[in-house]
């Protein structure tokens, strides 16, 4: 009786599709030093798939095993077969035609070996044992995120002279490990004030639609694309990315040469690619890929709010631009959640009119300064020579310096820095400096507690005799 009951279930429902699951027990070794710290699960996929369910489980061994998820389809060519990550933040995750999970993209379930992407971010030196589980099929009711709507970037009307325009560079929403929703993001940036605003969660694209969908309500906000491309050994952001674009995260700490095919993937995309907090004190969050910062359009010297690792990264800055390197800075907030307000701490960039290529420009160009939050602002000058440019002085011959600052309090300090050392305190709006050989001239401000409240890029001093 049984089986006829299933026989004819089965009889009647053929056309629907069938749930299927796929498991896989994987011991995975640590990692050796400088080998690749991604582990590959493959598992095929049947015709007329229409959903995939990925979940997995390992003993986490209070924090010393940390393994993150993504996921690549059987397309041949990896850049457009990469189907999303989420890091460590979901043990399970849905990819269908229509829908799937923040993190991943919807769109056609193609047959044939898909994989399993383990993240190693920590594992024990005895390995760690991971369970995956794939279901093909399954039903399940997501939120719809994704629309072809198309992304104008509202470039503001045309302005004579370069301006200041004032912005966040770094945030992460349900996409990847924030508490933000892209609206949230937005509505918050334009709430603080700010021009600009880049949404670039970790490792992945998913974003793109939903800011898209979004950008064009805020019509005063330049909205811009952009991946936090995380390593586990330093993080870089790109802004700008095209609609759907990804770089590759897959980069072994301290391999400087993988590290090279970002930068180039970042220029054959056209889009600047700047270092994230260089000291950073998590695992795997500090720049493990050598000095050169300077082939990078920024670095990243203000993340969040002000701390030791931004101390440690703005004296390995200082040193840098001692040696005679050139390296624009830039912050931001790098905030997850709404606790931590966009704009906090906000970067002003000197640009002719508020558009990607502009802000960009000016970026490459060294125009930028960083101010606690949007209320502050700064002004350096030596005649037409501002922050970012190179001034040409006579040696050991005084120039004049023209100061001016808003939105700080009446205690805070303003240190006048050259060549590693403070050369004038509180100056006042009209000061006269020489200089003996080239050099380079930057401006700190800070509250009487010492904490950072401003922070300029260099005017760069070429001095001649
Ligand atoms: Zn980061
Ligand atoms: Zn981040």
């Amino acid at each position: 009786m049984l089986k006829f009951i299933i026989g004819f279930v089965l009889l009647f429902i053929p056309k629907l599709a069938q749930a299927q699951t796929f498991e896989k027990k994987v011991l995975i070794p640590k990692p050796k030093e400088n080998a690749s710290r991604y582990f590959y699960v493959p598992f095929e996929v049947p015709e007329n798939t229409k959903s995939i369910t990925v979940s997995y489980e390992y003993s986490k061994a209070t924090g010393a095993n940390v393994l993150d998820l993504g996921v690549f389809d059987s397309t041949e060519d990896e850049k457009k077969g990469f189907r999303g990550w989420s890091g460590g933040r979901r043990s399970t995750i849905f990819i269908s035609e229509n829908q799937a999970t923040n993190g991943y993209v919807a769109g056609k379930i193609p047959a044939g070996t898909w994989r399993v992407i383990l993240g190693l971010y920590k594992v024990k030196p005895e390995g760690v044992s991971a369970r995956i589980s794939i279901k093909f099929n399954e039903i399940l009711n997501l939120p719809i995120e994704t629309d072809n709507l198309i992304y104008s970037n509202n470039p503001k009307s045309e302005i004579q002279n370069p301006k200041w325009f004032k912005g966040d560079l770094h945030t992460h929403t349900f996409h990847s490990d924030g508490w933000w929703t892209a609206e949230g993001i937005l509505s918050n940036a334009q709430q603080n004030g700010l021009d600009f605003v880049a949404v670039t969660d970790h490792n992945t694209f998913s974003h793109h639609a939903e800011i898209d969908r979004i950008a064009p309500k805020y019509k005063d906000l330049l909205v811009l694309r952009g991946e936090e491309i995380t390593t586990y050994g330093g993080h870089v952001n790109v802004w700008g990315l095209p609609r759907d674009a990804w770089i590759d995260f897959r980069v072994t700490p301290k391999n400087t040469s993988q590290m090279e095919n970002i930068l180039t993937e970042a220029k054959r995309l056209n889009v600047p690619a700047s270092i994230n907090h260089p000291a950073a004190f998590c695992g795997g969050c500090d720049w493990s890929y050598g000095d050169d910062w300077d082939k990078f359009a920024s670095v990243e010297i203000w993340n969040g709010e002000w701390d030791a690792s931004d101390e440690i990264g703005l004296k390995k800055w200082d040193a840098l631009l001692q040696r005679g390197k050139r390296i624009n800075i830039i912050g931001s907030s790098d905030s997850h959640t709404p606790k931590n307000p966009i704009g906090l701490p906000t970067t002003h960039i000197g640009a002719k009119h508020l558009t990607q290529k502009d802000l960009f420009n000016a970026i490459y160009a060294g125009k930028v300064f960083i101010t606690e939050n949007a209320q502050m602002s700064v002004g350096l000058s030596a005649g037409k020579t501002g922050i970012g440019e190179i001034l040409r002085a006579e040696s050991n011959k005084k120039v004049n310096f023209k100061l001016n600052t808003k939105g700080f309090p009446t205690d805070a300090k303003v240190l006048i820095i050259s060549d590693g050392t403070i050369i004038a305190e509180n100056p006042g709006e009209n000061f006269a400096l020489s200089f003996a050989k080239n050099t380079y001239l930057r401006l700190e401000i800070r509250d009487a507690n010492g904490k950072i409240l401003a922070l300029t890029n260099p005017i760069y001093i070429q001095s001649s005799k």
